[in-house]
């Protein structure tokens, strides 16, 4: 007997080319049945879905989350922003490793997963840091935090600066085959930066950081994956220079991936002006020749994925002004709208390739079971209306937090239905 059906639905599902109006049913949290008319008497007992006239995709996956827990609850918990996360049609996230303690040792990962299985709405992915600490001096013991399940390993927040160390962090990422996922800004021509080195910036009299900060390091990072054969994830692309050393890389053959954010295709520099500190974050909102080159890139499959870089912080601390407020946006709950909104509606992506790169892609790097509707997989499904139009309302966010640059905007394309192991989230 099926746990739950979606029926009529027009099923994409990147992973295996199936472009179809259909039927899913679900048994024992599994795929069982894609495509096709599900046969009626295997509807009892089930949840029955009328997905008529709706988009039926895999659950989809946020590769970069901050969940924010342990340590700094009043900003988010593992449960609400799972909440947040589910309400966005995300049925899989992977989350940080710069909470407070570091996740930098094995027991620590599955802290991450027992807090999970208890309060957690989605499917939740721990990254191990890179060094311990977050101190960039010295390299944590990766091994063992794969073993216990790390999906990769980031000290996204700051830069290892330390080349060696990063050679080190992926020459084991050649051996074990984990992703190593950085943030790029070269903390030197970084000093002090509160927004994108430019026009607004000199306006304003803030300090900006230049396009270069970021290049470096993806250049370096680029050359030691080259040097080790290491798997080399670029978190959050934001410059023009960025996208085009990861395209000629991959060109190369070098085993680099990368994702970007909505806001940095969407956004410039120039939102400060408008949005103040809910337009702060690390790296910073460019220009828009870096937007042309971004969306690109997501054309052209330089750029592999679509992550939110969800980072809640407390009203009261964005509230600090320009220089001494925490850097980044909520960002769970508006991803899929402004792909849809801004990707696929201009067609710059298919839909096929906009899902694609919030499923079966990030699945693929991270190397997790998810991200397909496989006949025996999870049954993690979302369902989209692609032509529901609504107002982004951040009072209504399940986040702990309120910072986003997005509340207000009239989106095309929401999520309806999310099932995590066929059971409705
Ligand atoms: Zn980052």
């Amino acid at each position: 007997m099926s746990d739950a059906c979606i029926i009529n639905g027009h099923i994409i599902d990147p992973a295996n080319n199936i472009d179809e109006v259909g039927d899913i049913s679900i048994t024992d949290g599994k795929i069982a049945k894609v495509g096709g008319k599900e046969a009626l008497t295997d509807l009892q007992n089930a949840n029955v879905y009328d997905a008529t006239g709706l988009i039926v995709v895999p659950g989809l996956i946020d590769m970069h989350v901050h969940l924010r827990e342990p340590g700094f609850e009043h900003k988010e918990t593992i449960a609400t922003g799972t909440a947040a996360a589910a309400a966005g049609g995300f049925t899989s996230v992977a989350c940080m490793a710069n909470t407070s303690p570091v996740i930098d040792t094995p027991e620590k990962i599955e802290q991450i997963y027992d807090i999970a299985s208890k309060t957690a709405t989605t499917n939740v992915f721990p990254f191990g840091s890179i060094t311990t600490g977050l101190a960039g001096e010295e390299l944590t013991d990766m091994r063992g935090m794969h073993s216990a399940g790390a999906v990769g390993f980031s000290d996204d927040g700051v830069t290892v600066m330390n080349a060696a160390l990063m050679r080190d962090a992926l020459t084991l990422s050649a051996e074990l085959g984990f992703p190593i996922m950085v943030h790029c800004e070269e903390h030197n021509l970084n000093a002090g930066a509160v927004m994108n080195l430019g026009e607004t910036s000199r306006k304003l009299g803030l300090v900006g950081s230049p396009n270069a900060a970021e290049d470096i390091i993806v250049a370096r990072d680029i050359m030691l994956a080259e040097m080790t054969g290491g798997h080399l994830h670029v978190l959050h692309v934001s410059t023009a220079g960025a996208v085009e050393l990861i395209r000629q890389a991959k060109k190369r053959g070098v085993h680099v991936t990368a994702e970007v954010c909505p806001h940095h295709w969407i956004l410039t520099d120039s939102e400060v002006e408008k949005q103040g500190t809910n337009a702060k974050m690390h790296p910073p909102l460019r220009t828009q020749t870096d937007i042309d080159a971004i969306i690109e890139g997501l054309r052209d499959g330089t750029i592999d994925a679509i992550a939110t870089d969800h980072a809640p912080h407390a009203p009261s601390e964005k509230a600090q002004g320009m220089l001494d407020a925490p850097n980044g946006i909520i960002g769970l709950e508006t991803c899929l709208s402004l792909a849809l909104t801004y990707l696929v509606q201009p067609g710059h992506l298919t839909l096929t390739e906009a899902i694609a790169k919030m499923t079966a892609i990030p699945a693929n790097i991270l190397g997790i079971d998810r991200g397909t509707l496989s006949v025996g997989a999870v049954g993690d499904v979302t369902v989209i209306d692609v032509d529901a139009i609504n107002r982004v309302d951040v009072t209504k966010s399940r986040s702990k937090s309120r910072n986003t640059p997005f509340t207000g905007w009239e989106l095309r394309g929401w999520q309806t239905i999310t099932l995590r192991e066929g059971k409705k989230i």
